[in-house]
């Protein structure tokens, strides 16, 4: 059999599990998931390595009408992903599909070739029978090249996804090598874990007012021991305080967290020092924005 590989973008609707789906199939952490909406800001990419075929994921951030520069840069990296892919994964949640399926997304499938799965994800979460009319709601929306159930949580529907999506890809080499599950480098993935942190830790505006930017990251020639200093940036001096907290509780409960993840992706003990910045109205700077590695809009 020909080897086939490709490139699988993952869309829909903050908060549908687009994050933990990626992260299930490749069994590996990397990208970063919350309860919240909004917590993926950048294109992050998996690779699945199989013994005949390698799977390109692209976990995209939520799509929502954009507000402001920061929504405007994030929704335009999820669309500009679709024409760019083989196989595009539209997830939605199965209560309702006005809730988990945004109009400016379906608009925008309207106008691509590539071919759409309809993953209707958390099914973990609803009674079977309530499955059959959704399906048939969903068919008349798009023309679906598949829709399945999965749960991305408990692991239902996976192997028939991962089956599903072979049949869709094309002949082609492997694109990364086997060792590779991302593209983002490790100083990235850093700075992405100690944001889940804040987004666990702290509530309402604070973890959207936060960006986190590794200053060093110095791994020790003398022991297994990764040094790495990293800096909150929050819009207020407000916002400042409640990341501090009350003798500095809060950011040592961040960091502690941060640290024990950061130990487990990069296989090493870590050291981890972090500070917290006030950088008023980063998140409508565009210098910042690039330099906290978000896409600017064309
Ligand atoms: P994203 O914004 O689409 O990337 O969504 P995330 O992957 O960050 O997930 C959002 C929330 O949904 C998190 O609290 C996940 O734990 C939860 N979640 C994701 N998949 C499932 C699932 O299959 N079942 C259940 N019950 N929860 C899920
Ligand atoms: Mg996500």
């Amino acid at each position: 059999m020909a080897f086939k590989s490709g490139f699988i973008a993952l869309i829909g609707a903050p908060n549908v599990g687009k994050s933990t789906l990626l992260n299930t199939l490749l069994g590996q952490k990397i990208s970063i998931v919350s309860p919240r909406p909004q917590t993926t800001r950048n294109r992050i990419l998996g690779v699945k390595h199989l013994p005949s075929a390698q799977f390109v994921f692209l976990d995209t951030p939520g799509v929502l009408e954009p507000k402001g520069p920061l929504h405007k840069a994030i929704v335009h990296t999820a669309l500009k992903t679709l024409s760019e892919v083989n196989l595009i994964l539209l997830l939605i949640e199965p209560f309702s599909l006005e809730a988990s399926l945004p109009s400016i997304l379906l608009t925008r499938l309207d106008r691509v070739q590539t071919p759409v799965f309809l993953v209707i994800n958390k099914i973990d979460l609803i009674e079977k029978r309530k499955l059959l009319p959704l399906i048939q709601e969903a068919k008349a929306l798009h023309p679906f090249a598949e829709i399945l159930p999965i749960s991305a949580k408990v692991g239902d529907g996976l192997i028939e996804l991962e089956s599903l999506i072979l049949n869709y890809l094309p002949e082609g080499p492997p694109y990364f090598p086997e060792d590779m599950v991302t593209d983002l480098p490790e100083r990235f993935l850093a700075a992405e874990m100690i944001r889940e942190k804040v987004f666990y830790h702290t509530s309402q505006e604070v973890p959207y007012g936060v960006a986190v930017t590794i200053e060093s990251f110095k791994e020790r020639t003398d022991k297994p021991l990764i040094e790495i200093r990293a800096v909150i940036h929050t819009e207020r001096e407000s916002q400042k305080a409640i990341l501090i907290g009350k003798e500095g509780r809060m950011l040592k409960a961040i960091g502690s967290k941060a640290r024990h993840d950061l130990e487990v992706l990069l296989g090493k003990r870590v050291y981890l020092e972090l500070w917290v910045r006030v950088e008023k109205n980063w998140s409508r700077d565009p210098k910042f924005l690039k330099k906290f590695g978000i896409e600017e809009p064309i």
